[in-house]
């Protein structure tokens, strides 16, 4: 494992791009939008600037690590040489699916195909394909080259050395891993969306404050964030994409409150556009 191809530059694969960069993989990022390109490779420099300052990175790996990374618009070019492809695009089957589709018709034989869902079937993604065997979900979480997890789920058909290729690429990138039988949300989307969601309730309410809800739940109950600034952090379109498939495969539970699907059709995303339960302007 070598090369790897990362498909969706937004806040996920930039990070993903990043840390198997660092970590000394080849990396192609591909993206529709030459502006999320654009915004990936500043916001690359930058974290591999701190990173010096830090002394995390020497100058000379900075460059290196740059070097490694090549940023286009173009699949083909992105997986013509790939070894692994890790995919985070929109939280949508539809589109996964129809990406899948095209990364078998185009990539070589031997290419693992890897899902960065935080809630979807990689055995649905997978079935569309001719290789379900080469097909996995690694769940990287944000931002993902600081965050040390990396949930690996198998589809039905995984076979074992896939799931190995996935596990030694993740350790490489020096993450931790669990194994995690899908189910939706695995282990840790279930949860957040859960925690977050009530957290959501509360506030529409009026229980306290958003700033009193994370206080509580930071101080309280001794989690590293509250769960309202978490959901600004992951953005308020993906959590309520999340949240709405797990509605849809585990129940009542996880009914979407309707706080989240306002700020969403209101365009207040989160800390990505500037405002969502706090205002970052
Ligand atoms: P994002 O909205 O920040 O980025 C998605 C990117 O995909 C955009 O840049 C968009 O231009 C690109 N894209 C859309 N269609 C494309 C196509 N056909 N080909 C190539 N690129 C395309 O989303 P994100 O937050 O990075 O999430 C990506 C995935 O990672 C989702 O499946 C999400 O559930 C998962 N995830 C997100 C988080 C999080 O905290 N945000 C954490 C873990 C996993």
């Amino acid at each position: 494992m070598k090369k790897i191809a990362v498909i969706g530059s937004g806040l996920m694969g930039t990070g993903i791009a990043y840390a198997a960069s660092v970590n000394h993989f080849q990396v192609q990022l591909q993206d529709i939008s030459t502006k999320a390109l654009e915004k990936a490779e500043a916001y690359m420099k930058a974290e591999m600037k701190k990173a010096v300052e830090r002394r995390f990175l020497t100058a000379e790996e900075e460059i290196e690590s740059f070097h490694r990374i090549t940023f286009t618009t173009s699949m083909e070019e992105a997986v013509r040489e790939a070894d692994l492809v890790i995919e985070a695009v929109l939280e949508k089957m539809d589109l996964k699916i129809e990406i899948f589709k095209k990364l078998d018709e185009i990539c070589p034989e031997h290419t693992i195909l890897a899902t960065n869902t935080s809630t979807m079937s990689p055995t649905e993604i997978a079935a569309q394909t001719s290789r379900p065997d080469k097909c996995i979900a690694m769940h990287f979480f944000n931002p993902p080259h600081k965050m040390k997890l990396v949930e690996i789920i198998r589809g039905l058909n995984t076979s074992d050395e896939t799931y190995e290729s996935a596990r030694q690429v993740a350790e490489q990138m020096k993450k931790e891993t669990v194994e995690v039988n899908e189910f939706p949300g695995f282990v840790t989307s279930r949860m957040n969306c859960l925690i977050g969601n009530e957290a959501m309730n509360m506030l529409m309410e009026g229980v306290a404050s958003a700033a009193d809800i994370d206080k509580a739940i930071k101080l309280g109950l001794n989690h590293p964030m509250g769960p309202l600034e978490m959901a600004d952090l992951v953005g308020l379109d993906t959590r309520l994409r999340n949240i709405e498939y797990l509605y849809q495969t585990l129940g009542e539970k996880y009914r979407p409150c309707p706080l989240l699907t306002k700020y969403v059709k209101a365009g207040r995303l989160g800390k990505k556009s500037g405002v969502g339960f706090y205002d970052y302007s």
